[in-house]
C-alpha cells in the first residue's frame, strides 16, 4: 500500500515535466571509421550506432537514409527534376546523364542489431530494417553497419569536383538514421530537399591521403598530428594517408570536405567561438575571404543578442557544394563571390545554426521555419552590417519590405501554395522558394505588425529559449509569441499558415468625420490608419482585431497612436469615427509603413490618386 502511495506522489510531482518543452526525443550516438579510395571515389565504412529510444512506443522497424542513392538515372529527385516545369538548373537532366562511375550510392555489406543480423531492404533512397528484437520503450540498442558508398559528381549539395574545383564536398555521405518523434517515422525519401535528423554525438574518423584537408562538423581530435594550420606544430614525416579524428556534440548530422588546395584562417570571435575559414585561395577568393573573419565576428555578436547565444565551440564557412547549404558547426558555400555575396551567404547559412541545428524544426513539414526565419534574421544582420558601414549599401528602416512585395506579386499570380505543404510535394520549385523563403520572412514581419516590436523581439529570444535542441513545430513557436504579446494568434496562423487566402483593405469613403473602411481580402488584421492633415499634423488610429483579445503595445514604424474599438471579423465594413473634418485631411493611409501584406494597395489611400486617362494612339 505505502509504495503505491509513493509512486501516485511521484507521479503527480513529475508531471510538470511533461509540459511541451520537455517533448520526448530519440538519441543517436555515431561511431564511424571511413577508409576513403581516391581512385574510384568511394568509401568504405564501418558505422556503430547507439540508438535510445526514448519514446513509449516498441519500434518493429528503423529506416535509415540513403541519400547518395539519389544520383542515380531514375530515381525520385532525377524524375521530378525532369517532370517539374520549372527545374532546378543544378539537377536538370543532369542525373539521368550520369555514367555508371559517376552516379552515387550507398550499399550496405551488413547489419546488425545487438550483434545478431537484421532483415533490410534498400529502396531507393531509404534503408527499410525489420527487426526480430523490437527497441522498446526507454531502451537503447547498438546497430553495427558495414558500408561502401561511391561519391558521385556535383549534382545537388554533396559530391566530388564541384564547379569551383573543389574535390570533395561530403554532405549526407553516410546511412543516417531517420527521425522517429511524436509525429511517428520520417522516413522521406531524397527527393529534393529539407533534412530532419536526431541530435546526438559523433566520433568519425577519416583516412586520406596525406595531401588533403579536411574540414566540417565538429572537433579535430589529433590536432598535433595533422598540422596543417589547426596546430602551430606541422609534424614533419608523415605517412602516406592520414587519419582526422573528429569528434562532435549534439549535432544532427555530420558534414566534411577535403581539397588539397584548402588554406585555413582561424579566428577567435569576441565570444570565444572559434571561426574557421577553409577556401582555394586565387584571385577570386583571397581578398575577400580575408576580409570574412572580423566581418562574421560582427555578425556572431548581433545574432548572440538577438536570437540567443550560439551554443557550439567551433564554426567552420568551407568553400565548396554548390551555392549555400547549412550543416551543423560548418556550411559549403561557393566563394568566388564578391564580398556582399560572400557575407550574404555566409550569413544565411550562419543564421541556420539557430533556427536547423539549435531548434531543429522537422524541415520536411516546416520549412518556413527555418528557410523563412533563416531569412528574416539574415536580412536583419545585413541591415545591420549596413547600418555599422562594415559593409556598402544604405540601411533601411525595414529591411523587409522587398520581400512583402515579392509575396504580394507571387499570391495574386495563383501559383501559391499553401505554407504547410510539406518542401518535397510543392508543385513547382518557385512555390517552394516563395512560400518557405519569402512567406516565411513576410509571416514574421506580419507578425511583428500585429503583436509590436518589443513583444516580437523578446518572443524571438524566448524561442530560442525555451525550444533549443528540442525539435518545435509551428504551433510551439505561435504559443510562445502569445504569451510574449498577451494576444491570441491562432485565427493568424491558421489563416497565413494553412490557406493562401490573402490580405485587402480599403477606405470606400468618409463622411463628416466618419471613414468607411471595408475587408475585401479574406484574412483578417488589426489596422494602422494614418491620417494626415493640411496643417501638417499626422494622426494615428490603430484597429484591433476582436479575436486578438487585446492590442500591441508599441509600434516604432506607427508612433503615439490612438487605440480605436476592435474589428469584428465576420463584419465587412468598420466605421472609424475621427476629430478631424473631412475638409482638413489631406490623405488617409491604411498601413502607411507597407509592412502589411495588401495585395491591393491603390484602395489603401483616401482620396484615391487621380488616375490621368490618357489617350494612346
Ligand atoms: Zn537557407
Amino acid at each position: 500500500m505505502h509504495r503505491i502511495y509513493v509512486l501516485i506522489l511521484l507521479f503527480a510531482f513529475k508531471l510538470p515535466l511533461f509540459s511541451q518543452a520537455d517533448r520526448w526525443q530519440q538519441r543517436v550516438k555515431y561511431t564511424m571509421h571511413i577508409d576513403f579510395n581516391l581512385k574510384k571515389h568511394q568509401l568504405n565504412g564501418k558505422q556503430s550506432l547507439l540508438y535510445t529510444n526514448n519514446s513509449s512506443d516498441t519500434l518493429y522497424k528503423v529506416f535509415y537514409h540513403l541519400y547518395f542513392n539519389a544520383f542515380q538515372p531514375n530515381s525520385m529527385m532525377d524524375v521530378k527534376s525532369r517532370t517539374i516545369s520549372d527545374p532546378d538548373i543544378r539537377i536538370a537532366d543532369r542525373i539521368a546523364k550520369l555514367k555508371k562511375s559517376e552516379q552515387g550510392f550507398q550499399e550496405i555489406e551488413s547489419l546488425k542489431l545487438n550483434g545478431k543480423d537484421v532483415n533490410y531492404q534498400i529502396v531507393g533512397t531509404i534503408l527499410e530494417v525489420t527487426l526480430t528484437d523490437p527497441i522498446l520503450p526507454l531502451s537503447s540498442v547498438t546497430f553495427d553497419m558495414v558500408f561502401k558508398a561511391q561519391i558521385p559528381l556535383q549534382i545537388r549539395r554533396t559530391g566530388r569536383f564541384n564547379k569551383e574545383g573543389i574535390e570533395y564536398s561530403m554532405a549526407q555521405w553516410y546511412p543516417k538514421m531517420c527521425n522517429y518523434d511524436y509525429q511517428g517515422w520520417h522516413a522521406n525519401p531524397y527527393v529534393t530537399r529539407e533534412f530532419y535528423g536526431v541530435w546526438g554525438d559523433f566520433d568519425v574518423t577519416i583516412q586520406m591521403p596525406k595531401e588533403y584537408i579536411i574540414a566540417g562538423t565538429g572537433i579535430l581530435q589529433n590536432k598535433d598530428e595533422i598540422g596543417y594550420g589547426y596546430s602551430t606544430q606541422e609534424p614533419d614525416e608523415r605517412p602516406n594517408r592520414i587519419s582526422w579524428h573528429f569528434k562532435a556534440e549534439n549535432v544532427h548530422d555530420f558534414v566534411w570536405a577535403a581539397d588539397p588546395d584548402y588554406k585555413q584562417i582561424v579566428y577567435k570571435a569576441h565570444d570565444g567561438t572559434i571561426l574557421r575559414f577553409f577556401y582555394q585561395p586565387g584571385e577570386k577568393t583571397t581578398e575577400n575571404w580575408e576580409k570574412l573573419p572580423v566581418i562574421m565576428d560582427e555578425c556572431l555578436r548581433f545574432i548572440n543578442s538577438n536570437y540567443g547565444k550560439y551554443a557550439y565551440p567551433e564554426y567552420s564557412f568551407i568553400q565548396g557544394g554548390d551555392g549555400g547549404m547549412e550543416y551543423p558547426m560548418a556550411t559549403l558555400i561557393t566563394g568566388e563571390r564578391s564580398l556582399i555575396s560572400l557575407v550574404g551567404v555566409s550569413v544565411h547559412e550562419l543564421m541556420h545554426s539557430w533556427y536547423q541545428m539549435m531548434l531543429g524544426s522537422n524541415e520536411s513539414l516546416y520549412h518556413w521555419m527555418d528557410e523563412g526565419f533563416a531569412s528574416f534574421s539574415a536580412n536583419e544582420v545585413m541591415n545591420y552590417l549596413k547600418f555599422k558601414k562594415i559593409i556598402p549599401g544604405e540601411p533601411q528602416q525595414d529591411p523587409h519590405l522587398k520581400e512583402v512585395n515579392g509575396y504580394i506579386i507571387f499570391a495574386l499570380s495563383g501559383k501559391e501554395e499553401a505554407l504547410i505543404t510539406h518542401a518535397d510535394h510543392f508543385n513547382s520549385n518557385t512555390a517552394y522558394g516563395m512560400a518557405s523563403y519569402t512567406k516565411g520572412e513576410v509571416l514574421l514581419e506580419e507578425l511583428r505588425y500585429i503583436i509590436g516590436e518589443d513583444a516580437f523581439n523578446n518572443g524571438m529570444l524566448e524561442y530560442y529559449n525555451t525550444w533549443r535542441f528540442k525539435h518545435p513545430n509551428s504551433n510551439d513557436f505561435f504559443r510562445i509569441m502569445e504569451k510574449s504579446s498577451g494576444l491570441e494568434l491562432d485565427w493568424f496562423k491558421e489563416y497565413f499558415v494553412h490557406t493562401t487566402h490573402t490580405i485587402d483593405y480599403s477606405i470606400e469613403d468618409m463622411k463628416g468625420k466618419s471613414i468607411s473602411l471595408q475587408r475585401i481580402g479574406r484574412v483578417p488584421m488589426p489596422l494602422d490608419v494614418t491620417v494626415k492633415a493640411k496643417n501638417g499634423k499626422t494622426y494615428n488610429y490603430y484597429i484591433p482585431q476582436e479575436v486578438m483579445r487585446g492590442e500591441k503595445k508599441e509600434d516604432r514604424f506607427f508612433n503615439n497612436f490612438k487605440v480605436m474599438e476592435d474589428w469584428t471579423w465576420t463584419h465587412p465594413t468598420y466605421k472609424l469615427d475621427i476629430d478631424i473634418k473631412l475638409n482638413d485631411i489631406e490623405v488617409i493611409e491604411i498601413d502607411a509603413s507597407k509592412r502589411l501584406a495588401d495585395v491591393n494597395r491603390e484602395n489603401n489611400i483616401y482620396p484615391r490618386p487621380i488616375m490621368q486617362k490618357v489617350e494612346v494612339e
